[in-house]
């Protein structure tokens, strides 16, 4: 009977691993196909600059719709992609979409208006990155300043020594460099400091402490450190009228959040642009 019973709880276990370990098989098994077969598509989600009310840029966000598996978050894939190298084709891809965008948006008169592209630690790993991005600059002819790469702080901590110097070369040339997820895990003031940042990205787990009257001053002082270092502070994830309003009380620079806008295909983008009261009509 002590058998079976343990056979038993090894049986549970193993069901959920398996569930677990399927899922990361079938999607390892379809990302090449879904390449080949154009099932990426980038998302942008808006900006907004808290003092213009106004978008100022949008976040390149990659959506993954298979026949075969559905929808796939990218919290899932994003992380197989990482482990099988696929994220450098990838994220190539999103990287060249994101400066389409950016030279379509100045076709259509929005030429100050920035785009922000996550970028993994394996793709500024490789020995050719900076020269890619250069190069699709230049091929789109974007301004660097327009184009922001988005780095989160765990990568940054493993490969400090090799990354600082690459972001820097960046930054010379003009891109902009946000650190992402900032407070979502070990957060270090250190880094702020050592790295040419030009934006923080406060996390969503520290936007949701804002939540009533009683809010303390906490995330506010997030925000001055980060303005006292001159850098453009975001809040991302804002899905209250609270949590702005406390935002523009502490005088953060920016929001991104359901609250404004989820992120959508760029064919609606044009819409909620041309939907903007322009500057000269306030
Ligand atoms: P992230 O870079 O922190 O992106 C912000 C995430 O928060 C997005 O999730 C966005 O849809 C979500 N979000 C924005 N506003 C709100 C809000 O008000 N409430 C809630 N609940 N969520 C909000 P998404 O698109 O699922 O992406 C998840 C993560 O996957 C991203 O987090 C990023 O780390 C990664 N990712 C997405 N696209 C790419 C990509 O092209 N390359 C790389 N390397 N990673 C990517
Ligand atoms: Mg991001
Ligand atoms: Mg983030
Ligand atoms: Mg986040």
């Amino acid at each position: 009977h002590v058998k079976e019973a343990g056979r038993k709880n090894y049986m549970v276990y193993d069901q959920t691993m398996n569930e677990a370990f399927t899922e990361r098989v079938a999607i390892e098994k379809h990302l090449q196909n879904a390449f080949d077969n154009n099932e990426f598509q980038v998302y942008y989600q808006p900006q907004l600059d808290i003092r213009t009310n106004k978008i100022s840029g949008f976040e390149a966000l990659l959506r993954w719709n298979s026949p075969v598996l559905g929808s796939v978050s990218p919290l899932k894939f994003i992380k197989v992609a990482e482990d099988t190298h696929f994220i450098i084709p990838l994220g190539k891809l999103v990287l060249q979409n994101a400066c389409d965008f950016l030279k379509r948006l100045k076709e259509n008169g929005y030429s100050d208006l920035t785009v922000s592209v996550n970028i993994s630690i394996l793709q500024l790993l490789q020995a050719d990155f900076i020269d890619f991005v250069n190069e699709t600059l230049s091929i789109y002819q974007i301004e660097p300043e327009l184009l922001e790469l988005e780095i989160t702080e765990s990568i940054l901590i493993e490969s400090f020594e090799i990354v600082t110097p690459r972001l820097q070369i960046l930054r010379d040339n003009k891109v902009k460099i946000a650190l992402d997820d900032f407070g979502k895990g070990y957060s270090s003031l250190s880094y702020l400091k050592q790295l040419p940042i030009t934006t923080l990205k406060v996390d969503k787990t520290f936007i949701d402490y804002i939540v009533g009257q009683n809010e303390d001053d906490f995330v506010g002082h997030i925000i001055s450190i980060g303005k006292n270092m001159g850098m453009c502070v975001i809040a991302e994830g804002v899905e209250h009228q609270n949590q702005l309003d406390y935002l523009i009380r502490h005088d953060c620079d920016k929001i991104q959040g359901f609250l404004f806008s989820r992120p959508i295909p760029e064919n609606k983008i044009y819409e909620l642009l041309d939907s903007q009261v322009p500057p000269y009509c306030q």
